[in-house]
């Protein structure tokens, strides 16, 4: 399950910064993880929890929104959306599609609080 290491990768990001900014933990942690980004948001939730006490992640209230995915047909020369990689075009049935939206999992917002 590769949401374990992206949880542990997350949970690195959130360590550095409380270290550079100072604060002692994290009360909410909003995520994007889009519907292109090949990551399954309920595991990358579990894993971010069962990791998450004894760091400044214990007890923060975790969202995770999840842009839809969206596609540069190349036939019809617009932007299609789609639901995941390899589907086909809604409009032509093409599969020439470059995925330009949903694309990525990253940390939104953080809200933070000193001791
Ligand atoms: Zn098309």
């Amino acid at each position: 399950m590769h949401e374990v290491s992206l949880a542990g990768g997350i949970l690195k990001l959130v360590e550095d910064c409380a270290l550079r900014e100072g604060f002692a933990r994290v009360t909410s942690l909003r995520l994007e993880a889009g519907q292109l980004a090949g990551v399954e948001p309920r595991a990358l939730r579990f894993a971010l929890e069962a990791l998450a006490p004894g760091t400044c992640l214990e007890g923060a209230r975790i969202e995770i929104d999840e842009p839809a995915g969206a596609a540069w047909c190349l036939r019809c020369s617009v932007v299609v959306a789609i639901a995941q990689r390899g589907n086909a075009c809604p409009h032509c049935g093409g599969y020439q599609l470059q995925a330009t939206g949903g694309t990525e999992l990253r940390v939104v917002e953080m809200l933070v609080e000193d001791d």
